[in-house]
């Protein structure tokens, strides 16, 4: 046996080293395949932007010319691309291009950045930013209406939590809303009060389409500015692919052209929005013509988020007693879409966004 395979290797050698020479050989570590039939390799050698070899290191020695990079990976391993299986690509990309809190340290940081913000607003413009989490900072809460008036007593302010499920308001927002203590959240959303009954700025959920209307809707070049952003982004993180976790219908041909036009350095597969499903339906499952940009899925929002305390619990938030979340889609909701796909047209994934346990189950089986 090991004879034989000596005798292949020597047949497969010559033509190798007749090869054109790869740009680029890896190896020196383990390197890991994500291939079950051959799970490691020795070796992974490139040309043009394209993988033309993984196996032998001899065989990649081949492939070696006097331009070839060769990198020794001195014991590190090597992996294939890594795939975000749940983003939000246009989000991510919005965020970037208003005022960006990712990272901010703490509610007093939070605040000073607003106020430096509305320096920059014209008067009543409403400021829109996204991207603060509460959970490390000293303040151990969620911001206030109260904490934005101060440095923005005028100028609409609307702050989305990290996860999307969640914003902060501040007083000049909730008044050209209409939101007051008298305002009813609706189905699957939630206002939190102050002490008074009034709206303390957070909403939850579906609530926060009650302040919807304040953003002026993107144009198409700031929607495919948006993409094109949350591309690079998720391109300067090293990530290859992201599984883009509810698309508008009509976003998709825009995406699919960013990818034709070399504008978006990574492969997407959308999840079109509940609302679009018929759409996607009535169009059918889609690939672009380069293969980078998949749709074929709708993303259900069953619950909403732990952090913003919107995923449907069985019992209580230990932190918030009079809460069990909020369930966004109710089971006869949920059940309509469970049974659709039976229609052959429709046999594809549907992506349940459920962070709860009472969030139902998509197979059409609800848990409890
Ligand atoms: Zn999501």
């Amino acid at each position: 046996m090991r004879r034989f395979l000596l005798l292949c290797l020597a047949l497969l050698l010559p033509s190798l080293a007749q090869a054109q020479p790869a740009d680029l050989v890896l190896w020196g570590g383990p390197i890991r395949t994500a291939d079950d039939a051959r799970p490691t390799a020795q070796a992974v050698a490139v040309r043009g932007g394209r993988i033309i070899h993984v196996g032998l290191r001899a065989q990649a020695a081949g492939l070696v010319g006097p331009k070839t990079q060769v990198v020794d990976l001195r014991g590190a391993a090597l992996f294939p691309g890594f795939v975000d299986a749940h983003a939000h690509l246009r989000g991510i990309g919005e965020r970037e291009l208003t005022l960006n809190l990712e990272g901010t340290p703490s509610l007093a940081a939070l605040v000073e950045r607003v106020r430096a913000e509305v320096a920059r607003t014209a008067p009543g413009g409403v400021i829109v930013g996204r991207g603060w989490i509460e959970t490390a900072w000293p303040e151990k809460r969620f911001p206030t209406a109260a904490d934005l008036d101060r440095v923005s007593p005028n100028n609409p302010v609307l702050l989305g939590r990290a996860d999307g499920h969640a914003l902060v308001a501040n007083s000049a927002a909730l008044r050209r809303a209409g939101v007051d203590g008298r305002t009813q959240a609706p189905s699957g959303g939630e206002i939190l009060k102050d002490a008074a009954g009034r709206p303390a700025g957070m909403l939850i959920d579906n609530a926060m389409q009650l302040v919807a209307a304040l953003q002026s809707r993107p144009t198409p070049e700031q929607a495919a500015r948006a993409y094109e952003t949350g591309g690079q982004v998720y391109a300067r993180y090293g990530w290859t692919g992201v599984h883009n976790m509810g698309a508008p219908f009509e976003d998709l041909a825009l995406i699919e052209r960013l990818s034709a036009e070399g504008r978006l350095p990574i492969r997407v597969h959308n999840a079109v929005d509940q609302a679009d499903l018929d759409k996607l339906i009535a169009a059918g499952p889609r690939r672009s013509a380069d293969g980078r940009i998949v749709t074929r899925a709708v993303k259900l929002y069953a619950d909403g988020a732990l952090g913003s305390r919107g995923a449907a619990l069985l019992e209580p938030y230990a932190d918030a007693p009079a809460s069990r979340g909020l369930l966004r889609l109710r089971r006869e909701e949920a059940l309509v879409f469970c049974a659709r796909p039976r229609r052959p047209a429709c046999r594809w994934p549907r992506t349940p966004s459920a962070t709860g346990p009472t969030g139902w189950c998509w197979t059409g089986t609800p848990r409890r």
